[in-house]
């Protein structure tokens, strides 16, 4: 399990029984004002069996449209060189200054993927809306590249929040 805060996010891993789990925590500000594209994160996953290398993007862009709506996208990219096919998922969450989810979450997962890039999007947000989000919580989880608890640190497995609250959806 590795943890870091720079930048104004915070950072975590750890393994779980056939992959591992990442964990970032960025706090954001008046998103509403402007188009925004966040310093790429990367995440190494140190396994011992296929470890794998990813870059992930995150872009806030304003649409041409009547009420001037936002779209969230997320890009999460393989970039080590294994042939090893590996399942790959993400999470984003958007919370407000009291910690509720502001709109719905995006997930999204591929089962098998090698060299290859998996997209998330959230779109016709609400300028009101986007401006009430203070932090935006990214899982990404990366599953078959090993098998078993028994060989390392037999981490333990946080569960997801299960609270949303959808008054304001
Ligand atoms: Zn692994």
């Amino acid at each position: 399990m590795a943890e870091g805060n720079q930048n104004g996010f915070v950072f975590w891993d750890e393994q779980i029984p056939n992959g591992h789990k990442a964990f970032f925590k960025l706090k954001v500000d008046r998103l509403d004002l402007i188009e925004k594209t966040f310093y790429p994160l990367d995440y190494y996953t140190s396994c011992r069996t296929i470890p794998t290398s990813w870059a992930i993007q995150l872009k806030y862009e304003r649409m041409q449209d009547a009420i001037g709506s936002y779209t969230f996208s997320i890009n999460l990219k393989r970039i080590d060189s294994s042939d090893h096919r590996v399942k790959a998922s993400l999470y984003v969450s958007f919370y407000d200054v009291e910690d509720t989810l502001v709109f719905h979450p995006i997930s999204s997962s591929i089962d098998r993927m090698a060299h290859d890039e998996l997209k998330g999007m959230l779109e016709n947000i609400l300028p009101s809306m986007l401006s009430e989000v203070v932090s935006v919580e990214v899982k990404i989880t990366i599953e078959n590249c090993h098998e078993g608890t028994d060989w390392q640190c037999a981490s333990k497995v946080n569960t997801d929040q299960n609270s949303i609250n959808l008054s304001k959806l």
